[in-house]
């Protein structure tokens, strides 16, 4: 079919590139034209290493082997993340600061019922053992260094996410995304025409021009077509979440890497520690409000054992969501739609859902506007679904040794929704009914709940039974 009709995709970030490889998918056989514009003045962000297992469904959809696009972006397997330190010592309690939040397996639908119930024991006030680590297959497999390929069978699927160098990713989508037919122009956008459909006409730095019927605004935390130009409000999670601020360090590779994100807490935030095939991404999300650029660096390093030879990239956060994610012609996506800070890295994820949702509601609505309003209300409510999980790290954790944790854990950082949650586990009482009736699944499984609030230890009656053995289930996998 000839291409009449043109998408123009603004940024050509890790959110740029993978719109348009989803629009052209799905688009050009309708008649549609996608260009991404992306300006090298300006650059991407170049962080975001981890992922969802959702990434792989993004790739399956465009037909990529892992072979094909791993080793060009020095990828790695990602099983879960393991949170350090995000509890305080506490005599009472038997197991180590840490837990494992794993992406579940289908042999965990047998221990993960193990895993429910001790929960429940230990809410009546039986003893038990309610570390997750030990009833999930992924928690057991990242320290065996087994990859998912060897396990993944007809029987046993086990989900995982990926680690990435996203400089190397952007470039592999977008030469992906070129040979398919995307053009792809390196110009920076100086000006930008509105009018009552939205989105008329965008201005080069050197005096091209570029019109379209849908403009896709991937411009990073500027937003450029979005909030600057059709002034759709921002919405601040500062409420919720303190953190506005990260710092990145790479360092080397060691011989033994497992295959997990970890987060670390420290004094005003947490370290990520994400491992590549060829170095390691580091960095530390804090809060401005309660630590400097230097000493938040100064603690980094500390926390890394590393020298101030290697620099460091300082970068600032926007937390929070557009009010719209799809106003008149214009569809945000990635930073300039809104950000919640990385804790489970959720962004990519949220990247790709509201590019599939979107297509989605173009499509039922035959190119039309028609369901705007209820995408919109999705997106809003995923963003809102994934903020009360990250939101709920803080409000579980029992840390109060600094002034930065006593402020993160207030009550009046929690949601509805939130709180809820917090009352009826803390109360013994079932949070599943809960979490099913208000359909908050859909942005984190109910077991995902499980795990943290058991991995944070929130329980009344507190007879912890030693976790040290792994599921004998898992046996078999060695
Ligand atoms: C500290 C930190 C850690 C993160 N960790 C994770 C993680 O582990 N997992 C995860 O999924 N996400 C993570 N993220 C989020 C992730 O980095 C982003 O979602 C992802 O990189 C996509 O960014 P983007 O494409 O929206 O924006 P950017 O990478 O900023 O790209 C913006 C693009 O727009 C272009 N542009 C801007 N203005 C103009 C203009 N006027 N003219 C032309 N072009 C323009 C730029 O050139 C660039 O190409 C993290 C973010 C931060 C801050």
């Amino acid at each position: 079919m000839k291409n009449n009709k043109n998408i123009i995709v603004l940024g050509g970030g890790t959110a740029g590139w993978m719109s348009a490889n989803l629009l052209h998918l799905k688009l050009a056989p309708l008649g549609y034209q996608v260009r991404v514009i992306e300006s090298e003045d300006i650059g991407i962000i170049g962080v975001g290493e981890g992922s969802t297992p959702q990434l792989k469904v993004f790739f399956d959809l465009l037909g990529i082997q892992e072979h094909d696009w791993m080793p060009l972006c020095d990828a790695t397997y990602k099983y879960g993340i393991q949170f350090r330190q995000w509890c305080q010592s506490d005599p009472k309690r038997p197991f180590l600061d840490d837990y494992f939040h794993p992406f579940p397996a289908s042999s965990d639908a047998q221990t993960a019922v193990d895993f429910m119930q001790a929960c429940h024991r230990m809410m009546q006030g039986y003893p038990a053992s309610v570390k997750p680590d030990p009833y999930f297959l992924t928690a057991y497999l990242s320290t065996q260094d087994i990859i998912p390929t060897r396990i993944n069978t007809a029987d046993t699927q086990c989900n995982y996410g990926y680690h990435f160098d996203s400089y190397k990713l952007g470039a592999f989508l977008s030469e992906f995304g070129q040979q398919q037919g995307i053009i792809r122009d390196v110009d920076t956008i100086t000006k930008v025409d509105s009018n009552e459909q939205g989105i008329n006409k965008l201005y080069g730095k050197n005096h091209a021009q570029y019109s379209a019927e849908l403009f896709f605004d991937c411009s990073g935390f500027e937003s450029v077509l979005l909030q600057k130009t059709l002034k759709v409000s921002f919405e601040s999670f500062g409420n919720h979440l303190l953190n506005d601020a990260a710092i990145a360090i790479p360092t080397p590779r060691t011989a033994k890497e497992l295959m997990q994100t970890q987060a670390t807490a420290l004094s005003t935030g947490w370290a990520w520690r994400i491992p590549l095939t060829s170095r390691v991404g580091n960095g530390y999300v804090y809060s401005s409000q309660y630590i400097d650029k230097e000493a938040a660096e100064m603690e980094l390093r500390s926390h890394l054992g590393i020298a101030e030879t290697i620099p460091a990239r300082h970068l600032t956060m926007k937390v929070g969501q557009a009010s719209k994610h799809w106003y008149k012609n214009c569809i945000g996506v990635g930073l300039a739609q809104g950000f919640i800070e990385p804790l489970e890295a959720t962004a990519l994820h949220l990247v790709q859902e509201t590019v599939v949702q979107f297509i989605g509601a173009f499509l039922a609505g035959k190119e039309t506007s028609r369901f705007q309003n209820a995408f919109n209300d999705n997106i809003r409510n995923r963003f809102d679904g994934i903020k009360d999980y990250i939101t709920a790290h803080y409000c579980a954790s029992n840390r109060n040794d600094t002034e930065y944790w006593q402020a993160a854990s207030q009550p009046r950082k929690q949601t509805k929704h939130l709180k809820e949650i917090l009352l009826l586990w803390r109360n013994g009482k079932d949070i599943n009914a809960y979490i099913t009736e208000h359909k908050l699944h859909q942005y984190y499984p109910t077991i995902s709940w499980y795990c943290l609030l058991a991995g944070y230890q929130q329980f009344s009656h507190r007879q912890f039974e030693p976790t040290a053995q792994w599921h004998p289930h898992f046996a078999q996998y060695k």
